[in-house]
């Protein structure tokens, strides 16, 4: 596939230069939308990573270690630019490597220069504090940079995911170094050829791609890198966590989650139907804080899956560049998986069903959204993250039930709760277990501004917003005895 923004797509980009993978050897990439081959993609390993992190830790003690705050941020700004001139590039990219409707594509591009906008301007807000304490002392607070970060990030949401993780350490003047999914990494390639046009330093920002139990594990498991930030799976996050902790090192993970929308009796369901339905079918389903979970009160329960059964009817699933509601997920793979939960359905009414395009090609990795009406919140589909088209709707009696069935999964990502009554809206707000709350709305992980991170088996440490700067940063006290 040519891209303007694609130099060499079978490369790694490490000190600022375009690299051949040190194995040689590429790694074949389709498009889901037609099972044909897309590109070659460089098969990164340990010796990529090794020159990687050399490259960022020389970046980091050099010019970009070094550079005032306020001149990181203008990069970052001009970068931000530079993204927000190519986002119909970018959104085409990713529309072809993970399937993702073009629309959908081009939001998550343009999300991508809006992490750049809102971290080019905190480059240089990001302060310590002075703290009193005994006579003839002052001490004061420094928030310094890592040093090396490791990104290692999902096929789902490439370009916001690198906004939010590599953007806040790039801010606060990490060197990065990022391993994108083997499934998704054009539009990591392409942020890195923009980056180094705006005048991001060689070496601040290195990109490899390659397998997860290859360039991946070498990653996570470098003793040179001082931080790690992990989105993706569950399993692989336990990985990185032990990896982590063989080098003391911080790590932020950010997992998957099972989020419920809770509707009460007296919510105005015009205004939450768009939110149930985008939530659960945005992106195929396969998004983390996607709300696969609707809780609704007994007396209303009909009236909600019927009408959420007909968006479902209305549904359209097909290519990507045809820009329907629902594209194919993001391979063949992820198709078996979802197909497996699909025939664990035993026990659940299908309430409705999406259409795949009569036009949709054969060999594209489809799964029509569907539709659960589901009496029982601890069956397999409504306590497992399927990530994909797939919702249940489940009915409550009173709140406390509804809290109950809402924290009654492994995980706690995101939650919302539907309601007109304002001291409930309160009340829901503190009790349900997630990183984030949202009423009378649901983000999916809601803005660039909004901190976002989990609970349980979600994950921990907040990334996005303000927030995101304290994890990129170890605290230093310094205290002065002066007399
Ligand atoms: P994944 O298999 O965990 O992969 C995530 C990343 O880890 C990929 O870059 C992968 O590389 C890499 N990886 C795999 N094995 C590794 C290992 N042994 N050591 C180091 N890195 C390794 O997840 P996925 O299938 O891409 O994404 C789906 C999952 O991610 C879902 O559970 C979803 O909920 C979660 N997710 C969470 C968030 C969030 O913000 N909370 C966002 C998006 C996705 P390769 O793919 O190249 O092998
Ligand atoms: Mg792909």
């Amino acid at each position: 596939m040519q891209s303007p923004l694609l130099p060499h797509p079978d490369r790694c980009f490490i000190a600022g230069d375009w690299v051949k993978p040190a194995s040689g050897t590429t790694i074949a990439v389709t498009d889901p939308s037609t099972g044909a081959p897309l590109v070659e993609i460089a098969k990164g390993g340990a010796n990529d990573i090794d020159a990687a992190v050399a490259a960022a830790r020389a970046a980091f003690e050099g010019d970009w270690g070094r550079m005032p705050a306020a001149e990181r941020g203008r990069i970052l700004a001009r970068i931000g630019a530079l993204v927000q001139e190519n986002v119909e590039a970018l959104a085409e990219l990713e529309a072809r490597d993970v399937g993702k409707p073009l629309t959908q594509a081009r939001n998550d591009a343009i999300a991508l220069a809006r992490y750049m906008e809102f971290y080019a301007g905190s480059a240089d807000k990001l302060m310590g504090e002075t703290i009193p304490y005994l006579e003839g002392y002052t001490v004061y607070t420094l928030r310094e940079a890592h040093g090396v970060t490791g990104h290692i990030i999902p096929w789902n949401y490439p370009m916001q995911i690198i906004g939010r993780s590599v953007g806040a350490a790039l801010t606060t003047g990490n060197a990065c170094v990022l391993k994108p999914a083997e499934e998704a990494c054009l539009t990591a390639l392409a942020f890195a050829e923009l980056a180094h046009r705006a005048g991001l330093p060689a070496g601040a920002l290195n990109v490899v791609p390659g397998l997860g139990e290859e360039a991946g594990a070498a990653l996570s498991g470098h003793g040179g890198v001082d931080h790690l930030s992990f989105t993706g799976s569950v399993p692989v996050g336990k990985l990185i966590q032990k990896a982590a902790a063989d080098h003391v090192v911080p790590v932020t993970l950010e997992l998957g989650g099972k989020s419920p929308q809770v509707v009460f009796a007296d919510a105005d369901l015009d205004a939450a139907l768009p939110f149930l339905v985008n939530a659960g079918i945005q992106n195929a389903g396969q998004t983390c804080s996607a709300s696969s979970r609707i809780l609704v009160e007994a007396s209303r329960y009909a009236e909600v899956v019927e009408k959420m059964a007909a968006r479902y009817a209305a549904l359209r699933c097909g290519p990507a560049m045809d820009d329907l509601d629902v594209g194919p997920l993001v391979s063949a793979a992820q198709k078996e998986i979802v197909e497996g939960f699909l025939n664990l359905s035993d026990g659940l009414e299908v309430a409705a069903q999406g259409t795949i395009a009569d036009d949709a090609p054969a060999g594209g990795a489809y799964v029509a959204p569907r539709l659960f009406a589901a009496k029982d919140p601890s069956h397999r589909l409504a306590q497992d993250e399927i990530f994909g088209p797939v919702q249940l709707v489940i009915p409550f009696a009173d709140e406390d039930e509804a809290t109950a069935i809402a924290n009654g999964t492994d995980f706690g990502l995101v939650a919302s709760c539907w309601t007109r009554d304002g001291a409930r809206q309160m009340r829901m707000a503190r009790k349900l277990r997630a990183g984030q709350v949202f009423l009378n709305n649901y983000g999916a992980g809601g803005g660039v501004e909004l901190p976002f991170g989990g609970r349980g088996l979600s994950g921990h440490g907040r990334e996005k917003g303000f927030e995101a700067l304290y994890g990129f940063t170890t605290l230093k006290t310094v205290a002065a005895l002066h007399g």
